[in-house]
């Protein structure tokens, strides 16, 4: 007897781009698991009824990316902590008629830093360089780390502002302009702009990059992006691209789907991406 092949897929406009059925594909083969993974382009306004659609016909679980990750909020039947928290879904599980919506990039990305490439969070002083919703989402999973401060710089200081408020109960986090960011050792600088995707290169405090600074753009390409050569200019220790926390939220995402982890490592590499 043919064995049941459960449905599920990545809703995004556009979404070809996306790696995400490769790295499912490659999870379900490692883990025995018979699933399908396909793209599926959505158009805003047509979020809600594609998300239900998908589930009325059977399917499994979704993620959800660019530019429906706030809009998918609204079609939950129940949210996690981690995704209220972020103000942003990337995950739907569709169990006994009901979708359950949560967020796995914060926790993707602390996987990547503190696993995969050995950073001890914990007393290092954090800068963030952008404010938008990748921002949003990590800033809960990296303040639980328990590092000194973090500050968050921004082109637009009012939505760097609005962050530091929403989430200063949770750690010291304070805001400011590019041009403003304090003079520190910050043991670790993230890119969270998406100004590398569109060939941009805002004034990025080259003050904040010591020898001893670890750099990590979450943006990721098959060649180094704008940041990560940067930071490499300013004589950072290290500049990584963003494909290990890429991996990380999906496998934490097959694990909600199927309750099972898979090893990234083997992944990563099969990516031909080096995880250090
Ligand atoms: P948003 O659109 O929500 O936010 C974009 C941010 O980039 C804002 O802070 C914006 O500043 C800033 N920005 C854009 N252009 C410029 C510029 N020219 N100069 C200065 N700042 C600029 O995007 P997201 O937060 O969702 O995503 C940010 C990045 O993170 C993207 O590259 C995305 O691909 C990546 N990402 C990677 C993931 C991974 O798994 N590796 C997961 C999630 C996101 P302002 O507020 O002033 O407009």
């Amino acid at each position: 007897m043919k064995r049941q092949v459960d449905r599920y897929g990545v809703m995004g406009y556009p979404v070809s781009h996306s790696r995400s059925p490769i790295i499912h594909r490659l999870f379900a083969l490692q883990t025995g698991q018979n699933i399908s993974y396909e793209l599926l382009p959505v158009a805003p306004g047509e979020l809600r009824s594609a998300i239900r659609e998908f589930g009325e016909k059977g399917g499994k679980g979704l993620n959800i990316t660019v530019p429906h990750k706030t809009a998918a909020l609204d079609v939950v039947d129940q949210l996690s902590e981690r995704a209220t928290r972020a103000g942003a879904v990337n995950t739907l599980v569709f169990q006994d008629g009901e979708i359950f919506g949560d967020n796995t990039d914060g926790v993707g990305l602390l996987r990547d830093l503190t696993r995969n490439l050995g950073l001890h969070l914990a007393s290092l002083r954090i800068l963030i360089l952008g404010a938008g919703g990748a921002t949003r989402g990590i800033l809960g999973p990296l303040l639980a780390a328990g590092p000194e401060s973090v500050t968050i710089a921004n082109r637009t200081v009012e939505k760097a502002r609005v962050l530091a408020a929403d989430f200063s109960h949770l750690g010291e986090v304070t805001a400011c302009r590019f041009k403003d960011v304090p003079a520190a050792d910050y043991g670790l600088v993230i890119n969270a702009t998406s100004a590398g995707l569109k060939g941009e290169t805002p004034p990025w405090p080259r003050a904040a990059i010591t020898p001893d600074t670890f750099c990590y753009d979450l943006s990721y390409g098959l060649t180094p992006t704008p940041f990560s050569r940067w930071a490499r200019e300013c004589g950072a220790r290290e500049a990584v691209l963003g494909w290990g926390m890429l991996v990380e939220q999906a496998a934490e995402s097959f694990h909600l789907w199927r309750g099972v982890r898979p090893d990234t490592r083997p992944v990563l590499r099969q990516l031909s991406i080096s995880a250090s």
